[in-house]
């Protein structure tokens, strides 16, 4: 009864601090993917939580595990300004007959605050479509989830010089289907899939180039008001080493983080570099 009123009193405060402001917000975002028992989750919560003041108050530090466990790691997390929960994926649906779907509305009531979608690993074994994932980005802010969503060119798109046409088409068909209103609560992640667990990171001119490309299109779109006020994460074999060269750039607000993620010393060392 008293954890349920906790988690209550907790929700209504999340509904106040959502953070949707238009500054951009410099995000450590951790990608957890099906990694982690409930013990070592348990453990690595603890370790963000115990390092969390070593991070910058104004650095958004951004936690993605695996479904079952975010209860737990709501509990640890309350009181925590500047730590925020995350999914690594939501259903396109909204409710009902769908075996083995989390929809976003449960999400929120879980005290989730952003999710992960269009990764390039749910693209690639699960097929989702630009139309899949406009669907789940439509639910996510219907919610007041805020979305990460997800963006890059294969190798071979890039080795062919496609990765602009293809980082445009992907966010034409997924967050450019907003309006300005809308697209200004969606975090961008631009995530080059040859750069994803492979342990190359785009070079700080690549990711930078990139980057403001995407920051091109926001503003063409939606003006250069909305577009300064977007995060866009860069992700791909992230890591405490190269962390800083490539969040010095100008157009890289912070990071979506995979294997990093997983020892909070590290993760926490790139939140520092933010
Ligand atoms: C990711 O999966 O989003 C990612 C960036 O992974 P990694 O950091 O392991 O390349």
């Amino acid at each position: 009864m008293q954890i349920g009123n906790c988690l209550f009193a907790h929700l209504l405060i999340c509904q106040f601090c959502y953070p949707m402001s238009t500054s951009r917000k410099k995000i450590a975002a951790g990608n957890w993917k099906m990694n982690t028992t409930l013990p070592e989750a348990q453990e690595l919560f603890e370790a963000i939580v115990r390092m969390l003041p070593d991070v910058s108050h104004s650095t958004s530090v951004v936690v993605a595990p695996p479904y079952p466990f975010i209860p737990v790691a709501s509990k640890l997390f309350r009181n925590q300004n500047n730590l925020f929960m995350a999914a690594q994926n939501c259903s396109s649906e909204e409710m009902g007959a769908f075996t083995g779907e989390v929809s976003a509305e449960m999400l929120r009531s879980l005290a989730v605050q952003y999710v992960i979608l269009g990764h390039s690993e749910r693209r690639k074994y699960f097929n989702e479509t630009g139309d899949v994932i406009y669907r789940k980005l439509a639910l996510s802010l219907k919610y007041s989830l805020r979305p990460i969503c997800c963006v890059g060119e294969s190798l071979k798109q890039r080795e062919a010089g496609e990765q602009k046409d293809v980082v445009r088409e992907q966010l034409e068909e997924t967050a450019f289907m907003f309006d300005a209103r809308q697209v200004g609560k969606i975090v961008i992640a631009y995530e080059p899939v040859w750069a994803i667990g492979t342990g190359k990171t785009a070079t700080p001119e690549q990711a930078q180039d990139m980057h403001a490309h995407i920051r091109t299109l926001l503003t063409d779109r939606y003006g250069k008001e909305a577009a300064e006020g977007i995060s866009i994460l860069y992700g791909g074999s992230c890591n405490s080493r190269n962390a800083a060269e490539l969040f010095k750039c100008k157009d890289i607000d912070g990071g979506l983080i995979g294997g990093a993620s997983l020892k909070a010393e590290e993760f926490i060392a790139i939140a520092q570099s933010l």
